[in-house]
């Protein structure tokens, strides 16, 4: 079941200390692009400066792991105070033992967040790492987006993937 996130919910800031306890989950890799942002956006999503300092007070670990080129991670990651990876091709898996390695985390006490079934969920599930999946903040435009949005329909219906309890 590789392409099942061990958890759904909608938002970054719907995550909270509890859930992550209950997972046994204490260091964070997070997506940019329509998880913290909207695609390619500058505009943080509502909350999360907030919902940042409140990992950071629950002693949770946070990194960035981005596909998208330097010029666009290294600004962002830097706006929010983040170490970052940029070029991270997810869903291999080196981008993952790079963030794991500089958290200094174990792989099993890790999250990936993201909002991309065949990236994110996809990489984490196969390093290791746990896996939390978003609803994206806005729909991309463009055919490969469309078709790749298309897809994770299917997944959904077909492994029942339904939105976490909190
Ligand atoms: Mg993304």
């Amino acid at each position: 079941m590789l392409l099942k996130p061990n958890i759904k919910l909608d938002r970054i800031t719907d995550i909270t200390p509890l859930i992550l306890e209950r997972y046994n989950i204490d260091s964070l890799i997070l997506d940019v692009d329509n998880t913290m942002s909207t695609h390619h956006g500058n505009v943080l999503t509502d909350g999360l400066l907030d919902w940042l300092n409140l990992m950071k007070e629950n002693g949770i670990n946070i990194i960035v792991l981005s596909n998208s080129k330097e010029r666009r991670v290294k600004p962002f990651s830097e706006r929010i105070d983040l170490p970052y990876i940029s070029l991270g091709l997810k869903p291999l898996p080196f981008g993952y033992f790079r963030a794991i390695k500089k958290m200094s985390a174990k792989r099993k006490n890790t999250a990936i967040i993201g909002d991309q079934i065949f990236t994110d969920v996809l990489g984490g599930n196969t390093v290791g790492v746990k896996t939390i999946l978003l609803t994206p903040i806005l729909p991309e435009s463009g055919l490969s987006f469309k078709i790749r949005r298309r897809l994770e329909k299917v997944v959904f219906k077909l492994y029942k993937i339904k939105k976490t309890e909190v």
